[in-house]
């Protein structure tokens, strides 16, 4: 084992080894569950530290996490006697206004980079939680509360600058190395270190959003996605069916008991939206409508820095949640025994079915309604009994689509990876992975591995 002091004089950035008093608190990612003690953490201050630390990690044989906001659900982010290069001091971002677009680096938070547009009037959408990195969700695709205006993060992205297995800093954009470009846009981290990004920026003068939470029984839930889709495409929707947590917000009688705990964003003027919104106030009496004119960042409230949830998940596409596949969602939750146990459903269509399936990686651009089941727990013992909730649930409510979204998949197994990347999706893929990092030092993601024979770039 290589010592620190050694790793010190040859490692650029900031190095946290396992004597140093950070070393915990820098080891810890977003999901609790994840024990991982690497050999080094490097938190680098640009292009040229990340392009050293991938040099290092590459001729040392050592396993590389990218680690960006930390947030993956397989907990990627951190190796086990490797090397972590946490990006999440570089968070430089330059908004040109004028030009509507922003050059961000990718240790930037999407919550801090939606505050510092939202001053000038814009936006570029990335997910639901403002904690989650620029970096790991433009790779995903990116699904947020504009993903009907203006499509997944991916649609927005101009350019990035990325650091590939050789240490070369490369410019991927549609006219240089467009293959790189078309793989980065839902590829995650295989093909290189992002280190950062140009997004387009849309204006965004007025927006009306926030939490309506109705009682959850299949007529509601049905009614809720067909008003969705039905919906103009300023309204983006994120429906969770679950258990009513005890928040401030919701009445005590209503604690433990189903709810459709929805958050609702309208990206236009205030009147339109309201009327937008009208029709989901009227499917139920609510338990709670805090759904108000406000501004973009206020979808991102302030997280508590010590949330480390224990999670089994599935991800998946379905076509329709007609009455019998949300009365499937009800007897499932009503039988969970998870200390959290939901299905959260998100509406497409709109700007993401504008673009061709074959435009970028993330291929699923034809799939309307994206399914997110999952468990949370406390104890290790219980993972089993909620992996089989999760499958049971999953497996009753499948339908036509077989595919994944990758940003939501953890530990699966090459198979669901593959199920990410379908039709000639893979192949592409792989073969740009062979010729960007043909030794797939980029291995700790949801990986592809190098096509054989597709070496010379
Ligand atoms: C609470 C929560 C809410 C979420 N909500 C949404 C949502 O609404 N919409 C959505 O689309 N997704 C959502 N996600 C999924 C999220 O987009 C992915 O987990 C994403 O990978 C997290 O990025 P990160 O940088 O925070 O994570 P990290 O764990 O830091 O990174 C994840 C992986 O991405 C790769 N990576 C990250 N940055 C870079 C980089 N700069 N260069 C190369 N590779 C990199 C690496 O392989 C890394 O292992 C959510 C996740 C969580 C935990």
């Amino acid at each position: 084992m290589i010592s620190t002091p050694q790793l010190v004089a040859n490692l650029p950035g900031r190095v946290i080894g396992p004597e140093d008093p950070e070393y915990d608190q820098a080891r810890t990612v977003f999901y609790g569950g994840f024990d991982r003690r690497p050999a080094v953490i490097v938190r680098v201050a640009d292009a040229g530290d990340v392009s050293r630390v991938v040099s290092f990690a590459r001729e040392a044989g050592l396993e590389l996490a990218v680690r960006g906001g930390g947030h993956s659900v397989a907990g990627h982010g951190v190796s086990d006697g490797g090397v972590v290069l946490d990006l999440s001091e570089m968070r430089a971002l330059d908004i040109d206004a004028d030009r509507r677009a922003a050059w961000a680096e990718a240790g930037s938070t999407a919550g801090e980079y939606t505050s510092a547009a939202a001053e000038r009037g814009l936006a570029t959408g990335f997910g639901d939680t403002g904690s989650v990195g620029i970096g790991g969700i433009t790779l995903s695709g990116g699904v947020g509360f504009l993903v009907r205006k203006h499509g997944l993060t991916i649609d927005s992205l101009q350019a990035a600058d990325v650091v590939t297995a050789d240490g070369e800093l490369l410019r991927a954009d549609p006219e240089t190395h467009p293959d790189l470009f078309w793989a980065i846009r839902g590829g995650g981290g295989n093909f290189g270190v992002a280190t950062r990004f140009q997004f387009r920026l849309h204006e965004l003068e007025s927006f009306v959003g926030g939490f309506l939470v109705l009682p959850a029984n299949p007529d509601v839930i049905a009614s809720f996605v067909a008003e969705a889709e039905a919906a103009p495409n300023e309204l983006s929707t994120i429906a969770n069916v679950m258990p009513a947590p005890p928040l401030p917000f919701l009445p005590a009688e209503h604690h433990g008991r189903l709810v459709v705990l929805a958050l609702l964003g309208y990206a236009g003027r205030v009147e339109d939206g309201q009327r937008a919104i009208a029709p989901f106030r009227a499917l139920a009496t609510p338990i709670a409508d805090l759904v108000r004119p406000m501004s973009y960042p206020e979808m991102y409230p302030p997280e508590e820095g010590g949330y480390h949830p224990v999670a089994v998940a599935r991800t998946m596409f379905l076509d329709t949640v007609d009455r019998r596949a949300a009365e499937t969602m009800v007897d499932h939750l009503e039988a969970a025994t998870a200390t959290m146990a939901v299905t959260q459903i998100r509406v497409l269509g709109g700007a993401v079915a504008r673009v061709s399936p074959g435009a970028t990686a993330y291929a699923h651009r034809q799939s309307r309604i994206m399914v997110n089941v999952a468990a949370l727990y406390e104890r290790d013992e219980e993972r089993v009994a909620h992996q089989a909730w999760v499958d049971a649930l999953a497996g009753a409510l499948r339908q036509r689509d077989a595919g994944a979204y990758v940003g939501f998949l953890g530990d699966e197994g090459e198979e669901r990876v593959r199920a990410a990347y379908p039709g000639s999706t893979w192949d592409r893929l792989a073969a740009i992975k062979a010729r960007y990092d043909p030794d797939n030092l980029f291995r700790l993601n949801q990986n592809i591995p190098p096509a054989a024979g597709h070496h010379e770039r």
